[in-house]
């Protein structure tokens, strides 16, 4: 047995980018919203669009994880602030922003894009008798989506989102509603995810076993119990 696993009943699972392949999702899905609502208007090409996005979008999402903005604010910004730099009035960006959201975060969810290895994981922890739980602070209206669409749903035992109580990844408070909603304790879980802010301090601070999972270079696979 894989000494990562000893005394360890729960294993929690980040979803994004440990589980499902967001990059891959997001750049189909940003690649067709480019196409849909006829962005090559304001950007030179697809490219373009999706590398301002990602800017933008990555530094708001350190702002949410610190709980310096709101959900909201940060569903409007990510798609405001390409437009307006790429050139379009702030009333266009608005109404595009809002059409935006819903359609991006609809064929993110839908895209199915697994992490290699993420299945076989699942499958083996479920097989030698640990519990799985999935920890993210993704949005619940995308991320039970994604659990579907990926096959990833009948291998989870408890799903915590951050956005039940609002409280994000790292703060403490969202570990200890994970053992309390799954009746568990610190002792006994394990969280793997791929950010080390949010997944490892955070799983390290409540006093759980952490394992940092970096998709760029470490597999699934060496992760088998
Ligand atoms: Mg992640």
């Amino acid at each position: 047995m894989n000494p990562l696993y000893d005394n360890i009943k729960w294993v929690w699972l980040d979803l994004d980018d440990t589980l499902y392949d967001f990059q891959a999702a997001s750049l189909i899905a940003l690649g067709k919203v480019h196409s849909d609502l006829e962005l090559s208007r304001f950007f030179r090409s697809a490219d373009e669009w999706i590398d301002i996005y990602h800017r933008h979008n990555s530094a708001l999402w350190k702002l949410y994880n610190r709980a310096e903005i709101t959900k909201e604010f940060l569903k409007m910004e990510r798609f405001r602030r390409p437009l307006v730099e790429a050139g379009a009035d702030d009333a266009t960006a608005r109404r595009l922003s809002m059409q935006l959201d819903p359609l991006y975060l609809d064929l993110l969810g839908r895209a199915g894009c697994t992490i290699p290895g993420a299945i076989e994981l699942l499958q083996s922890l479920h097989s030698n008798g640990f519990k799985v739980g999935i920890l993210s602070n993704g949005f619940t209206e995308v991320q039970h989506k994604k659990l579907l669409s990926s096959g990833i749903a009948p291998y989870t035992d408890c799903v915590v989102l951050s956005d039940e109580i609002g409280i994000n990844k790292p703060d403490r408070r969202l570990f200890d509603y994970a053992l309390k909603k799954a009746g568990t304790t610190a002792s006994a879980s394990l969280m793997i995810g791929d950010n080390p802010d949010t997944d490892i301090a955070g799983a390290t601070a409540a006093g759980w076993r952490a394992r940092l999972f970096n998709p760029a270079e470490d597999s699934l696979y060496a992760l088998l119990p």
